[in-house]
């Protein structure tokens, strides 16, 4: 996973070591934390990396958070060679920063940049970086449960001029965004309509990486379901229309079997569905739970819960749903933790309306989203999860 400079190149590698911080002259006031939607706010600093073929990456600076300057030819511009992570620091009891499986994030950064032939760099320095920056930036992270910082390592293809082909120059910048809790009124579930006429990714593209080009394409259909009352779109794939993706999330589940025992399904990574660190953990923790390692805030501890990684289809939710077996619906992401599914709609067909909870949450998705949320905020360890 780690996609440094090979041997054979003299460039310089990204190289935390040769930071340099110049602090902002005049720190912004912290606007009230009811004025926070997601990323809409922007904490002071943020760091700065170039990459040139013929010298490598430049020394990373901390400096004051601002515009960059791009020529209109570059290549992130013309052609989309953006790719970007999505991560949080989470201030816990003991007042430390602690961030969320960090080294996922850092993989998937290198493999994205690397679908996008973006020059390589250390993802261990990008973590140091990130981690100096948290730093500097550290009195916009409240300590108040379920508000943290939200962390965008992006890296942009500069290279100048049409010619299409890969931009051997780059740029990576890193900037933070203080995020509340995503329900401010209290959790609730959330509406999806799912969608088969546009899909968001196909085999052999590029739905396993986190890159720019992946989100703008579904904008239009997002406001059209908007506008039809939907939050969100359940992304379908094939004439069959395999479930891939709720929004943002992954997706995840939870079907009645017939020995009464439960399976939790996620749809497989096979190229079309974004290795959510979110649903890693909830794989994890779900398996840890069947193998008796932990027992899950809520649920009996012999709930037997089969994890599985499965393709599962709009007709197979229609059935199960029909059969009273379809018991829980959920979306997991950084953002969101976990957000249950209430309402499905699909075309002129009736909804597939969900079990109700009283907090928003079912069983399941309530045990995971504590669960995964105790473990970022420190309160409580499993592995080695919670990196200070
Ligand atoms: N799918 C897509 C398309 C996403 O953008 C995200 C957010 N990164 C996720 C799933 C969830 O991934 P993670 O749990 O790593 O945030």
């Amino acid at each position: 996973g780690n996609s440094t400079l090979d041997g054979v190149s003299r460039v310089a590698d990204l190289d935390a070591s040769k930071l340099t911080i110049t602090l902002s002259e005049t720190l912004k006031p912290i606007p009230p934390r009811d004025t926070w939607l997601f990323g809409n706010i922007m904490t002071d600093h943020m760091v700065v990396a170039e990459f040139d073929p013929e010298t490598g990456w430049s020394n990373p600076e901390i400096k004051p958070r601002g515009p960059l300057s791009l020529d209109p030819a570059s290549s992130c511009v013309q052609y989309g060679t953006t790719v970007f992570e999505g991560m949080k620091a989470y201030i816990g009891p003991d007042g430390k920063p602690r961030l969320f499986r960090p080294d996922m994030n850092m993989a998937r950064l290198a493999r994205s940049a690397e679908r996008m032939a973006l020059p390589p760099f250390n993802i261990d320095q990008v973590l140091v970086l990130i981690k100096q920056l948290i730093t500097v930036d550290r009195r916009w992270i409240p300590s108040s449960s379920g508000y943290s910082l939200y962390i965008r390592p992006t890296l942009m293809g500069t290279r100048m001029g049409l010619s299409v082909a890969a931009s051997d120059h780059a740029t990576l910048c890193i900037f933070l965004s203080p995020a509340g809790p995503y329900f401010r009124s209290g959790v609730k579930a959330i509406s999806a309509l799912a969608v088969a006429d546009t899909v968001r990714a196909w085999p052999g593209g590029t739905g396993g990486h986190k890159v720019a080009l992946n989100y703008s394409p579904g904008f239009l259909p997002l406001r059209v379901a908007q506008k039809q009352g939907y939050e969100q779109i359940l992304w379908l794939l094939g004439d069959d229309m395999k479930v891939t993706e709720a929004g943002a999330m992954n997706i995840f589940i939870v079907v009645k079997r017939d020995d009464g025992e439960i399976n939790l399904l996620t749809p497989p990574l096979d190229g079309t569905i974004l290795p959510g660190v979110t649903r890693d953990s909830v794989l994890a923790l779900a398996k840890a739970h069947a193998a008796g390692e932990i027992i899950l805030p809520g649920l009996q501890q012999t709930l037997r819960i089969h994890a599985q990684e499965r393709t599962f289809t709009m007709d197979d939710l229609w059935r199960w749903s029909a059969d009273g077996r379809l018991l829980e619906a959920f979306g997991a992401g950084t953002a969101v933790i976990i957000a249950s599914i209430g309402k499905i709609g699909f075309k002129s067909r009736e909804d597939i309306i969900l079990a109700e909870h009283e907090d928003g949450l079912g069983p399941l998705a309530n045990a995971f989203r504590t669960t995964i949320l105790d473990i970022q905020e420190g309160k409580e360890a499993w592995k080695d999860w919670g990196v200070l």
